[in-house]
């Protein structure tokens, strides 16, 4: 049985005063919840205060993008070893935002989702494919290539998620549908069992991605695939964001 994972993705919003405010209607508003993993993952610059605000609380923390050297002459970059140190437990890598505005490739991205799991960090593995993609019929392509080289070297025992976000449907308003998302999560379970057994596939979390909302999210996270969701433009409010999280209780 797959647990319920529930991730807000803050994208690079919130000083630390309005980070704290978040967090603090976020845990007066989802106090009791226990059945699923809630995550919230704040800008680098937030994450030590909101760790702190966090402890004690059931309320996970996570980053958005990480390096995978553990320090030295690599300016402007953050560290594994720095993400633990202020308490985060996963690391959001390979976003659409990170492909497409910043220009990572594969091959970097699966050096961090190696980087991550050596430092104790669930990576969260962001797929998906573009509009482009999409209408030209090539959606499973694109993300059988996402996730074979995204996880290339892991080893069965590793913890990580994967978060199908098509690229056409982030920031959009223009949300998959439960069936179309369904669809490509059944696939890459399909992809998944290939690369490891099966038992394995059939623990990991696939969350979707793109658009989700307080209106959407009952129909997409009762799809038997569909493990959670990695929520944008909605997680900055507490009320859209605990909205999200209690839909199906
Ligand atoms: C995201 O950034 O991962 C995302 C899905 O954004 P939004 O919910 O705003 O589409």
């Amino acid at each position: 049985m797959r647990r319920l994972l529930i991730a807000g993705n803050w994208k690079m919003n919130k000083t630390v005063p309005e980070a704290i405010e978040l967090v603090r209607e976020l845990k007066e508003r989802l106090k009791g919840v226990e059945d699923r993993d809630i995550l919230v993952c704040p800008p680098f610059t937030a994450l030590y205060p909101v760790g702190r605000e966090l402890e004690g609380s059931s309320i996970l923390m996570g980053a958005q993008n990480m390096f995978y050297e553990e320090k030295g002459a690599f300016t402007g970059e953050i560290s594994p070893v720095m993400l633990k140190d202020v308490g985060c437990s996963y690391v959001i890598l390979g976003h659409s935002e990170r492909r497409h505005i910043f220009g990572e490739s594969d091959e970097l991205i699966n050096r961090k989702v190696i980087s991550a799991v050596n430092h104790n960090l669930i990576p969260i593995l962001c797929i998906g494919e573009t509009l482009e993609e999409r209408e030209k019929g090539e959606t499973r392509q694109v993300v059988e290539r996402q996730v074979r080289e995204g996880l290339k070297g892991l080893k069965p025992e590793d913890e990580f998620v994967i978060a199908y976000e098509p690229v056409w449907a982030i920031g959009t308003g223009r949300s998959a549908t439960p069936e179309m998302a369904q669809e490509v999560h059944t696939f890459i379970r399909d992809v998944l069992t290939e690369l490891f057994e099966k038992e394995k596939a059939e623990g990991v979390r696939i969350l979707y991605g793109g658009s989700v909302k307080p209106e959407n999210a009952k129909g997409l996270l009762e799809m038997p695939d569909i493990d959670g969701a990695l929520v944008g433009g909605a997680s900055l409010k507490a009320e859209s964001f605990s909205a999200i999280v209690k839909t199906t209780l």
